[in-house]
């Protein structure tokens, strides 16, 4: 039977961590804040939003979240983005996604700052993670299955992980951390128009799913021994529970269990680290406003003008 990694265990305790150097640069004056852009009235957004507001305020951190309505113009979106940007008090800013069909959200995501995307999405972030260099904000679900591995001890140097899935927002970063010098894996992504799932995901020693299909994996897929981070979540309706719906992962968790050597759960696997390393990011881009520790990136790229300035408080 499958260890089970517990994402709220992990997080409970980087959480004390971020929580003492919040404490540390209130001395300076400072206080780390998080600003979540919602658009719209998505009921599962909503809960995100709040999730990571509550978040922030039991590590000591501020947060805003700015509500704006579904039809918002995207110029009426930008000017809110870029009141954020110039906004001393604010050091990390997200847009809750999905958005609404009329709004382009590359162009959206590209409005953010990138010295306060601690979201990691804009074109300028996911370059400098791509090329190693930490400047880069690292999108925060692949930084905390990263951390899952590190902190779990799992051997990632020479092993083999695949990773079921390709969006920009998990698996593409993911692929580029897992197979960096220092992890040292070997990668294997796979999407839909894969042939013969299972034939790849059997040779996993690491097998790693963001696809958004519940049951996708199922035990007859896995070899023994593998480690399972299942980063799907799905709400899935549940007529005779209470609540009425619940979240439900990638993976046959109970198949899955069998074979595998440790496995994450869905929820309290991924979904708690990743706001975890949100919250890290945002620490992160408040002490460098602080110059607690310094920014290399150009002033060109970390934003001026009515993208906004490198926030001074
Ligand atoms: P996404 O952008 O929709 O990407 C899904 C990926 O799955 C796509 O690359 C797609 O392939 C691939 N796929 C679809 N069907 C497949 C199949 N049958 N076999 C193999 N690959 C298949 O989604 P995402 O943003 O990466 O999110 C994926 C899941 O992770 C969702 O459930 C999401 O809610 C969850 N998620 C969780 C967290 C968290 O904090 N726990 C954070 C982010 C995302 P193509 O590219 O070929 O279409």
């Amino acid at each position: 039977m499958a260890r089970i990694i517990s994402g709220t265990d992990i997080s409970r305790e980087i959480r004390a961590g971020i929580a003492e150097g919040v404490a540390a640069l209130g001395e300076e004056g400072i206080k780390p804040t998080l600003a979540a852009v919602l658009v719209g009235s998505d009921p599962a957004s909503e809960v995100y939003v709040r999730n990571k507001a509550q978040a922030c305020q039991r590590v000591g951190m501020g947060s805003r979240t700015l509500n704006l309505p579904e039809d918002i113009e995207v110029d009426e979106l930008f000017g809110a983005i870029d009141g954020l940007n110039a906004d001393p008090q604010i050091h990390g800013i997200l847009v809750q996604l999905p958005l609404p069909r009329h709004l382009p959200y590359k162009q959206v995501l590209n409005r953010v700052a990138p010295h306060k995307d601690v979201d990691g999405f804009h074109p300028l972030n996911a370059g400098l993670s791509f090329v190693g260099d930490p400047e880069g904000f690292v999108p925060a679900t692949p930084a905390g299955i990263m951390k899952i591995l590190e902190w779990e001890k799992v051997p990632t140097h020479g092993k083999h992980a695949v990773i079921v899935g390709r969006s920009l927002i998990v698996s593409k970063p993911l692929a580029s951390l897992l197979m960096a010098p220092g992890p040292n894996a070997t990668v294997t992504l796979t999407h839909k128009y894969t042939v013969d799932l299972a034939s790849h995901t059997r040779m996993a020693d690491i097998l790693i799913v963001a696809v958004g299909k519940p049951g996708l994996i199922t035990a007859d897929m896995v070899k023994p021994g593998v480690v399972v981070i299942d980063a799907g979540t799905t709400r899935v309706v549940d007529p005779e529970g209470k609540p009425r719906y619940r979240i439900a992962g990638d993976v046959d968790f109970e198949g899955v269990s069998e074979v595998a050597a440790a496995i994450t759960p869905v929820p309290g696997g991924v979904g708690p680290m990743t706001i975890t390393m949100l919250l890290s990011n945002t620490l992160e881009a408040a002490r460098r406003t602080s110059g607690a520790t310094s920014s290399t990136l150009p002033e060109a790229l970390v934003g001026s003008g009515k993208r906004g300035r490198r926030s001074s408080s």
